[in-house]
């Protein structure tokens, strides 16, 4: 039985097991299903059971190519790596001195653990960690980003710094709860671009689900208009629900700088959040704002870019890059979830058994039956209750 000294447990309710099934990442593309030993909380930690786990276009980069993953300082390819970073689950073992969660609780989990020594981590951009990867031999600086520089979600077990957890409202299903990190980088987006933004004009582009949930979030936080640009109408009518004042099909409306301003009075607007990755994204943002208006950058492009330099400097343009979520914003994010202020199920499509995760990633990959949030569970609420009874 998982006992390790210093660890509280309650194997009564929340049994564990010796062992675990943990997807790992071989060659490109390749993913098996092997077992792997339940990990043992630290000082700090918590060890969470994986209740569900969405799959990211991040994951989709990791698992065919590699980057932004970076495992021993190098690429995570055959080292027996789990990937999987957007995931919920419950308590179910404490680290030596935890008292700030119980066993039993109900948590999303933020995916960096910066070192907490560093410049940057000690300013709260912990995602920014000067230290980033180096958690391995003689560098172990403790950073961790799950199934990023350490493993992930892909499995059913994970330790976790409690300071990457978030509690979620009891009424939140694990399908929900796998979104706050999601909506958390549509946050830390807006907290970036100065945060007040309520009468403010916001542009997002690219109705991915980060894109989604800036929309919901920036109508959250009060901004007016909203315009949400793509080229999917199933996606841009989701940002209608979510709270977007207008949407542009740039396959309908070509020039997408002028069709932005014309719904904004014919102004340029206050704030762009760029989620396409589009070539031409980084352009089209700085012309969509106003003089002196900010863009952030939350998505990126395959390939360098060019960009207009001398249309950012004459306009007093500022342009921000954000890294996942930062500065505790998903915790805000949880905030207006439990509050009902969007419902961020919208963009959840499917959800498949821990052990069909090829197919779901699949689903994610090639968007079969419109597939925007697909999310794998190891077990069924169901089954948890049965193994615990
Ligand atoms: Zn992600
Ligand atoms: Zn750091």
């Amino acid at each position: 039985m998982y006992a390790p000294a210093g660890v509280k447990t309650n194997h009564n309710e929340f049994p564990i097991p010796d062992t675990q099934r943990a997807w790992v990442l071989g060659e490109p593309g390749q993913l098996g299903i092997t077992t792997k030993p339940i990990p043992v909380p630290k000082k700090a930690e918590v060890l969470v059971r994986i209740d569900a786990v969405a799959i990211c276009a991040t994951d989709l980069e990791i698992i065919y190519h590699g980057p932004p993953a970076s495992i021993q300082g190098g690429l995570p390819f055959n080292k027996n790596f789990t990937p999987g970073h957007e995931y919920m689950g419950t308590v179910v073992a404490l680290g030596p001195g935890v008292d700030e969660y119980k066993v039993g609780q109900r948590v999303a989990v933020e995916i960096h653990a910066g070192c907490g020594q560093c410049k940057r981590c000690r300013e709260g951009m912990y995602t920014s960690c000067h230290n980033y990867g180096l958690n391995y031999g003689d560098v172990d600086k403790g950073h961790r980003a799950n199934g990023f520089t350490t493993d992930g979600g892909f499995c059913e077990y994970q330790v976790n710094n409690i300071n990457t957890l978030v509690a979620l409202a009891d009424e939140m299903t694990d399908e929900e709860g796998t979104l706050v990190v999601t909506a958390g980088t549509a946050m830390y987006a807006l907290t970036e671009l100065g945060g007040l933004v309520a009468g403010e004009s916001v542009c997002v582009t690219g109705p991915g689900p980060i894109g989604l949930k800036a929309v919901a979030v920036a109508k959250a936080l009060g901004a007016h208009p909203v315009i949400l640009t793509g080229t999917r109408d199933n996606r841009l009518k989701i940002g209608l629900e979510l709270g977007a004042d207008a949407v542009v099909n740039i396959r309908k409306e070509p020039d997408v700088v002028a069709a932005v301003k014309k719904l904004n009075g014919g102004k340029g607007v206050d704030y762009v959040v760029e989620c396409s990755a589009a070539t031409s994204a980084v352009n089209d943002a700085v012309r969509m704002v106003n003089r002196g208006g900010r863009v952030c950058l939350a998505a990126f492009a395959h390939e360098e870019v060019p960009v207009d330099v001398a249309h950012i400097v004459r306009n007093n343009i500022y342009v921000y890059g954000i890294r996942g979520e930062g500065k505790s914003a998903t915790h805000r994010a949880e905030a207006f979830m439990r509050q009902k202020r969007f419902d961020a199920t919208k963009i959840h499509t499917h959800t498949f058994p821990l052990d069909d995760l090829p197919t779901a990633i699949r689903y994610a990959k090639d968007r079969v039956e419109d597939a925007i949030k697909v999310v794998v569970k190891a077990k069924t609420d169901a089954a948890h209750k049965q193994a615990a009874e």
